[in-house]
């Protein structure tokens, strides 16, 4: 892929935050610059698949050497231990590169599975399944909507798992299970209600971890997305799939909690890197703006042109900062799911009119591959419908809203 006149990244350190943070931030952007963005073709596929396979392998080697690896995940396990607010200043300036999730080791779905591995997961069960993603040598995913029920209402899954001795005995069918073909092992959210039991229809689904090479396991396909069957995004059929009982991840009827966490916190990364990859949409639109000639006079002189800069600026600047404050509700404990829900409508949005933005000012160039702006594009609008479609969190974020009203509190917008 011909990367055209790339801007520089620049990043100088922000007053306001911590010498570490700022450190990480540089670090992140001179990897970023100088060994992610000029090999952007190569990992693409121009160079054979070994080559490029050595290349990922040795640009990990060199995060890890710098202390980047898995900016999510608690030093603990591996990660930086920076939380939320620390992930979001380095995450906006690695989602510069499409490329640099899976060489910073904090790659969906397997970074949100984590999450939950470390909240949920027996001592056991870290071991054998999360510690082997967290050192890179397997992925994962997560098996939830099906292809029968609407995905927007979790609670209406109809795949079961039946306990027969000392394994659950799994039967359904899943669809847009992305990275479907790599992962070596699935979450799979599951009913697990038994007969004229009680309780409401949350605490009947739990989370079990099926590994993929398990009887039963079987990709159906691809589901092509936008045209691409590479994504991986698969249908899968469980059918009579045993695994022993151990392999449920928390307590029976935990499932529908387990996944309102690792949605929570993947919402938010996905937030972040809409961030990261509006603000190099804005500098490829703003270089080319100042680089290219029309009807006798340059880009940046047109008016159109400059209300295009003036609203993305906004636009980026407001996903940025509702990006961190969410961000740091969550770090200081507070409750953020009407901010999750707000983040989620509102960033991929702005990233959708920036997008649009660069790429109507690049012309026919902006649509062709020649640039990253095109996958940036389908990557924005597909992000309003996955991981809880736009209208599912407006309905959320004005639940909690009256319900404040009606316990005869008002909106506090400083917490
Ligand atoms: C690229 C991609 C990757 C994905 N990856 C995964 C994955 O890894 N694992 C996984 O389990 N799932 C995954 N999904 C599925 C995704 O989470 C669901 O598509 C999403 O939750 C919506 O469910 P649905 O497609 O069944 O739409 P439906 O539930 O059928 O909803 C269709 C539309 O109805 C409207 N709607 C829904 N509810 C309401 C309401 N209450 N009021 C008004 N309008 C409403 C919305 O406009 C919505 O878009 C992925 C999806 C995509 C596109």
């Amino acid at each position: 892929m011909a990367i055209p006149s790339l801007a520089t990244l620049a990043v100088a350190p922000i007053p306001s935050l911590s010498d570490e943070v700022n450190q990480i931030r540089l670090d992140t952007a001179k990897i970023v610059s100088e060994h992610i963005i000029p090999n952007e073709g190569n990992f693409a596929g121009e160079l054979p698949e070994t080559e490029r396979q050595a290349l990922i392998m040795e640009l990990r080697t060199h995060v890890k050497e710098s202390n980047l690896w898995a900016p999510h995940l608690p030093k603990e396990y591996g990660g930086m231990g920076i939380g939320f607010l620390g992930h979001a200043y380095m995450n906006e300036i690695l989602a510069w590169s499409p490329w640099s999730n899976t060489i910073f080791g904090v790659q969906a779905p397997t970074s949100g599975n984590q999450t939950v591995l470390i909240k949920y997961g027996t001592e056991a069960q870290k071991k054998k399944f999360l510690e082997p993603t967290i050192s890179g040598e397997q992925t994962s995913c997560f098996s939830m909507t099906e292809p029968d029920n609407a995905g927007s209402d979790p609670r209406s899954i109809q795949t079961t798992a039946v306990r027969d001795g000392d394994e659950w005995v799994i039967n359904g069918r899943k669809w847009f299970t992305s990275n479907g073909q790599n992962a070596a092992w699935a979450l799979v959210m599951c009913r697990t209600e038994v007969e004229d039991e009680g309780g409401d229809v949350n605490s009947k689904m739990t989370q079990i971890i099926v590994p993929t090479d398990t009887p039963g396991f079987h990709i159906e396909r691809s589901v092509p997305v936008w045209g691409h069957v590479s994504g991986s995004h698969c249908e899968i059929t469980y059918k009579d799939c045993r695994v022993p009982l151990e392999n449920q991840l928390g307590s029976r009827g935990t499932g529908h909690a387990a996944a309102q966490d690792r949605l929570g916190a993947g919402r938010v990364y996905h937030c972040m890197n809409c961030v990261g990859q509006m603000w190099r949409a804005f500098d490829l639109m703003v270089k080319r703006a100042t680089e290219r000639k029309v009807h006798g006079g340059m880009l940046e002189d047109k008016q159109f042109i400059q209300g295009f800069i003036a609203d993305s600026y906004m636009d980026i600047q407001a996903s940025r900062l509702m990006t961190l404050h969410c961000a740091e509700i969550i770090d200081s404990g507070g409750d953020p799911r009407t901010d999750i829900s707000s983040i989620k409508v509102f960033v991929p949005n702005a990233m959708h009119r920036v997008v649009d933005r660069a790429i109507q000012v690049h012309g026919a160039m902006g649509v062709s591959g020649d640039t990253p702006l095109a996958g940036m594009y389908l990557g924005a609008r597909t992000l309003r419908i996955a991981d809880g479609p736009d209208e599912v969190h407006r309905i959320l974020i004005a639940k909690n809203v009256l319900k404040r009203y009606h316990d005869g509190l008002s909106w506090d917008f400083g917490v």
